[in-house]
């Protein structure tokens, strides 16, 4: 630029209506935003003739000057329009690009949601108290870790009894409790029932417990049970059968049959090993039951020495006692081969139970 002549006012004049056409073609011909600001810089930037126009003007005679600044305005206002008409119209182009890409299709199927769906133990306990609901019983809990006296002495199993031996307790390690164990039955919940209110007593426990044992087919080292206990003035062994009885057909279909053959449990007495006629087979015998009938838990009627322990009067009161694995109910009822496939986690095996309700 230094060796080019210095511009005269036509020259300038010349510069501004060749720009004011080449600035309106550039702009128009930029189809995006980036291409509008590349063509403004070769328009109206520092290096571009536009601007060496107005540099230009300060070694003119004061009446170019006028004149020509006149003429300088008028040409940049040009451009400035022509440059804001473009970007509006652009900017216009990019929303509308950006709406149409974010266009909801409402002709499109809509997606569906993974429905979770209850454990099968949460749907057979969930089942299992609402039948005790419907008599009349209520649901109570009790702890998971208990103390030898909750969970044997007040049952009724001493320290020397031979029944300890049977069930291979869990004891945690707790420095200065030797005394606690992992409860081995929901029984222990009945005698903090007991303790906890006078008769009538009319409740269920659902809950966890643990014995020591190895997991296989039939057997879980943690597993789950519902207590039932009813104490009140004049209770017997029918009252006993009726609630199985219901229980049974409430679980199992209507027309179920409850047998009870006797048993021995420390706690009750006397005691009873309950079968319920097969709900596959009506009692024929089947590879469900083998014989016809299948074992379901143990009851009985409260041993008078479990209601002296929690303070009952057992010339007065009588009442039954029974618990039922939740484990045992779910693979009958839903043909499940294995215990172990309860608590696998496998989603596949988890997903063919209920949806939540
Ligand atoms: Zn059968």
């Amino acid at each position: 630029m230094l060796d080019s002549p210095p511009m005269d006012a036509s020259d300038a004049l010349r510069i501004l209506d060749e720009e004011e056409g080449r600035g309106a073609q550039a702009f128009r011909a930029a189809t995006t935003l980036d291409e509008l600001e590349a063509a403004q810089v070769t328009v109206l930037g520092r290096k571009a003739p536009f601007s060496e126009v107005q540099r230009a003007l300060g070694a003119m005679s004061e009446e170019d000057r006028r004149s020509l600044g006149k003429a300088v305005n008028e040409t940049r206002s040009a451009l400035e329009a022509a440059l804001a008409g473009r970007r509006a119209e652009l900017e216009g182009e990019a929303e509308t690009a950006l709406l149409e890409a974010d266009l909801v299709d409402l002709t499109l199927p809509g997606r569906r949601l993974r429905e979770g769906s209850l454990h099968p133990l949460t749907l057979v306990e969930n089942e299992i108290v609402d039948v005790f609901m419907r008599l009349g019983f209520t649901v109570v809990e009790g702890p998971e870790v208990e103390d030898d006296w909750h969970n044997f002495q007040a049952l009724n199993i001493p320290p020397d009894h031979p029944a300890r031996t049977m069930k291979d307790s869990i004891y945690p390690s707790v420095p200065g409790r030797p005394d606690l164990v992992l409860r081995t039955e929901t029984s222990a919940a009945q005698i903090r029932t007991m303790q906890s209110q006078e008769p009538p007593v009319y409740v269920v426990h659902p809950g966890r417990v643990y014995r020591r044992e190895t997991p296989d087919a039939t057997h879980l080292p943690v597993f789950h049970q519902v207590e039932c206990l009813a104490v009140d003035e004049g209770i017997t062994f029918a009252d006993l059968k009726g609630t199985l009885e219901a229980m049974a057909r409430a679980l199992f279909g209507e027309g179920r049959r409850v047998r009870l053959a006797p048993s021995f449990f420390p706690f009750v007495e006397p005691g009873a090993q309950v079968e319920v006629s097969c709900f596959k087979c009506d009692g024929v015998g089947c590879v469900v039951c083998g014989n016809g009938w299948i074992e379901m838990l143990g009851a009985g009627m409260v041993h008078p020495v479990v209601l002296e322990n929690c303070g009952y009067d057992s010339e007065r009161y009588t009442g039954f006692a029974f618990g039922m694995g939740i484990e045992r109910v779910a693979l009958l009822r839903y043909g499940i081969p294995d215990m172990r496939l309860l608590v696998d986690t496998d989603a596949r095996v988890l997903a063919q139970f209920g949806a939540v309700a």
